[in-house]
């Protein structure tokens, strides 16, 4: 379940029977409310980076609980913590977790996967994929981001995308603005747009559905190549440079309004 946070984060908790897991507990108390009010027990924490808005709950939550929590072994959190990295597999509620590196927003970002959950995998990626966006590359460098979307596009087409943030529409009107001819982006944000309206979010996505609308993942497609050339005037040279491309789309997204 997705439990709101702040102004437009959400915190993910994944139950099982009565115990539960939490990913990116930027505030405690939505998670102890959650807790009570489900009679469930925390038992670890998973933490995709060290973003005061992913951890600020996590040393109480792991003082008021004892649960184990996870977290990006190339960053500093505020608490204890079992370092993982990419390739690392552990169990969970009786799940397999398979941990990614996805650098670029920051530069130790790690990704989470069930890829044996009930009905589809699911995929918590903290601020590296957004529904119809990609996070702000603030410490790691476009080609990092790039290669971190390329990673996430690999999974099944199925995957459940669990984001932190609900950036949905307004990532849409950027890609409207990319893609003005895609009717599989324009039937999307006709979609989000209804949810919205009726308060509900818009997460988790689909990454198929992603793989068609969300233009930082369809950096090297013709269209969203061309358009980005004639935004930033690339040289010909350019255009043919998949990290000049992504670097440049990235950089109109920055400055869009
Ligand atoms: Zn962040």
């Amino acid at each position: 379940m997705a439990l709101p946070a702040f102004s437009d984060n959400y915190l993910w908790l994944w139950q099982q029977d009565q115990l539960a897991v939490v990913v990116d507990p930027g505030d405690a108390e939505p998670i102890h409310k959650a807790l009570a009010d489900h009679g469930l027990a925390l038992t670890a924490i998973l933490v995709t980076h060290h973003h005061a808005d992913h951890v600020g709950g996590v040393r109480q939550l792991q003082e008021s609980t004892g649960a184990e929590v996870f977290g990006p072994a190339r960053e500093d959190l505020p608490t204890a913590f079992t370092p993982v990295m990419h390739g690392d597999q552990f169990e969970l509620l009786g799940q397999s977790v398979q941990v990614l590196d996805v650098p670029g927003h920051t530069a130790g970002h790690v990704a989470y996967v069930l890829p044996n959950a009930p009905a589809s995998p699911v995929l918590f990626c903290g601020d590296t994929l957004f529904s119809g966006g990609c996070g702000r590359i603030f410490e790691g460098t476009p080609a990092q981001m790039l290669a971190s979307m390329d990673c996430l596009a690999a999974l099944p087409a199925d995957t459940r995308v669990c984001c932190a943030h609900e950036y949905t529409l307004s990532n849409l009107r950027f890609a409207g603005a990319v893609e003005p001819h895609n009717s599989a982006l324009q039937a999307y944000t006709a979609h989000c747009q209804a949810l919205r309206a009726k308060g509900q979010p818009t997460l988790p996505a689909k990454l198929g559905t992603e793989l068609q609308i969300n233009p930082f993942l369809r950096a090297r497609h013709p269209d969203v190549r061309h358009a980005v050339a004639r935004h930033a005037g690339l040289s010909a040279k350019e255009q043919n440079d998949d990290v000049a491309v992504f670097a440049a789309l990235r950089e109109w997204k920055n400055d869009f309004k």
